[in-house]
């Protein structure tokens, strides 16, 4: 453990609720934990915070695709909120602007179970229908995580990640949907009924945030600021 870290985690979290994971960027080792015990077994809806996972299971990763915004899954309304696009995406921008639109179409064309095999370990229904499989790679039904798997999770896709999603990544943070988590160098927020996230690095540092509802952009990625600012000085 890490003094420093645990000193800004202690700073951070003062008087608020939820969780949060520090993990050492190249040996995976524990820097700091807020309440651990949260950090293990509380099991929630990623959302967004599930697609840089879900884009290394996407064969060809990349595509370019225009956003549709308007988006229903078997009832479950998943508009996008990004600044409309008239362009199409490409993996690393749709993934910086966290676009439903852009995953749902390629979700549905994914081998099920390539996602499956990325989500082990995680608590999760396997997808019967092509709807389920949208459903799931946007982590909006039929799958719970806890900040520890996600953090695990980031740590092996970091360590094997290529070019579009440390691309999106690093976008996300710059100019996109975890903008508010700088001084982190890349990252991706998730917002779902249960939870807000933010899992990201810095140079060292692997850090998921996770929060009782809220929003990830306006409320997870900024105390992930916090923290990495803290850890830094
Ligand atoms: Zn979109």
């Amino acid at each position: 453990m890490n003094a420093r870290a645990e000193a800004a985690l202690r700073a951070a979290f003062r008087g608020l609720p939820g969780c949060a994971t520090a993990l050492d960027l190249a040996t995976g080792k524990p820097l700091a934990h807020w309440r651990p015990d949260l950090v293990k077994s509380w099991a929630a809806a990623p959302g967004s915070v599930l697609k840089p996972l879900v884009l290394a299971t996407l064969d060809p990763l990349d595509a370019a695709l225009p956003c549709a915004r308007r988006l229903l899954i078997n009832g479950v309304r998943l508009d996008c909120t990004h600044t409309p696009q008239t362009a199409p995406l490409n993996a690393a921008e749709a993934l910086a602007l966290s676009c439903n639109s852009w995953f749902a179409q390629r979700a549905a064309l994914l081998d099920p179970r390539k996602l499956t095999a990325a989500l082990a370990g995680a608590e999760f229904s396997a997808p019967a229908t092509p709807e389920d499989l949208q459903l799931l790679a946007l982590g909006a039904r039929g799958i719970r995580v806890t900040p520890a798997w996600l953090a695990r999770a980031y740590l092996r896709l970091l360590h094997s990640a290529t070019e579009p999603i440390r691309a999106g990544l690093a976008l996300a943070v710059a100019e996109g949907t975890a903008h508010a988590a700088r001084p982190a160098l890349g990252g991706k927020t998730g917002t779902s009924r249960e939870a807000s996230w933010f899992a990201g690095f810095d140079r060292r540092m692997l850090l998921v945030v996770a929060l009782p509802g809220g929003a990830g952009g306006a409320d997870a990625a900024p105390l992930a600021a916090k923290i990495f600012e803290k850890c830094a000085s």
